[in-house]
């Protein structure tokens, strides 16, 4: 009889839009005590734009942009994707060779200059003035990246010695900063399951301060931001010593953590990665959608008993 219900369970949840991998995961779902949920494109909808661009002294904003945007036109994170947008209308440079740090930014050659665009604790030797233009970005729930470069020779006064060689060592010459929007039913699904006394936290990437900003929108008093790509696994096992953990995620970078909770719930609009790793896989990118599932599988295993 077990299987049985459990099957008509996953049928049921594919009608709601929820896909569960198999009757096992409806039993792992019942138990879950804490939601730990992905920042961008899980609570947010993930469609990041440039909302201001500030140029250090002596750059143009159309220099600042066309040196980012050549920059990250070889990645595919949506900050990076929402630069490339911002930058294409005055035109781009030449890519040469490029890389790509997950979580924290993009090296690259732009013209044969050596351009980061970073995360702001990745970046060295901010003025002061564009450091209180990155607080006031964070304070209201942005994301600030510093765009650097590494110039031959000492730039600035800058003794050689101060230009490290380790490709680490460069000039700000500006700072981006993107946006996001909360999605319309966040708010009410992190009530949803709270109701269902689940403890949802915020897991994310993204500075605390941007974090806090959106936690406090959406109903959830706990963050852990700043988290690394392979943090999230750590952050899952440490929730998993209050009980069992579902996370919610939608990235390449929640992959791992989706694949570590004890109830993995990927958005449909989500990576590859992040489908493959997760019990169940969210036909629309709506947290309504994880609150069903958790629900039905309360429901299915009821009738077991
Ligand atoms: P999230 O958990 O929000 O998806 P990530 O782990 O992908 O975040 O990235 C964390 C942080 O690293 C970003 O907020 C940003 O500051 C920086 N970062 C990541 N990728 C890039 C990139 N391509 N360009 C610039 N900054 C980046
Ligand atoms: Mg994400």
């Amino acid at each position: 009889a077990t299987p049985t219900a459990l099957l008509v369970g996953t049928g049921v949840g594919a009608r709601m839009g929820a896909i569960i991998a198999g009757p096992d995961v409806l039993e792992r779902a019942r138990a879950v005590r804490t939601i730990a949920l992905d920042k961008t494109g899980t609570v947010t909808r993930g469609d990041l734009r440039v909302v201001a661009v500030h140029p250090a002294d002596g750059v143009t904003e159309a220099e600042l942009l066309r040196l980012a945007g050549t920059a990250e036109s070889g990645s595919e994170h949506p900050l990076a994707r929402a630069i490339v947008a911002a930058a294409s209308d005055g035109g781009l440079g030449e890519l040469g060779q490029f890389e790509n740090t997950p979580g924290e930014g993009v090296r690259a050659l732009v013209d044969g200059v050596e351009v980061a665009v970073l995360r702001p604790d990745a970046a060295e030797g901010l003025p002061s003035a564009l450091a209180s233009v990155i607080e006031d970005a964070q304070s209201r729930g942005e994301t600030p990246v510093v765009v650097q470069v590494r110039l031959p020779g000492p730039v600035d006064g800058a003794s050689p010695s101060s230009d490290s060689r380790d490709g680490s060592g460069g000039r700000a010459v500006g700072v981006i900063s993107l946006a996001d929007t909360v999605k319309e039913s966040s708010a009410e699904a992190i009530g949803r399951m709270k109701d269902l006394g689940l403890t949802p936290v915020l897991l994310t990437g993204d500075n605390e301060r941007a974090a806090r900003a959106v936690a406090t929108r959406v109903g959830i008093d706990e963050v852990r931001a700043n988290v690394r790509p392979e943090g999230k696994v750590e952050v899952v096992r440490e929730l998993q010593a209050r009980g069992q953990v579902a996370m919610v995620g939608d990235g390449v970078n929640d992959a791992a953590a989706l694949a570590a909770s004890d109830l993995g719930i990927a958005m449909g609009s989500g990576t590859d990665a992040a489908k493959e790793a997760a019990g169940i896989t969210l036909m629309r990118g709506d947290l309504m959608l994880a609150v069903d599932a958790i629900r039905l599988s309360r429901r299915t295993l009821r009738t077991i008993r």
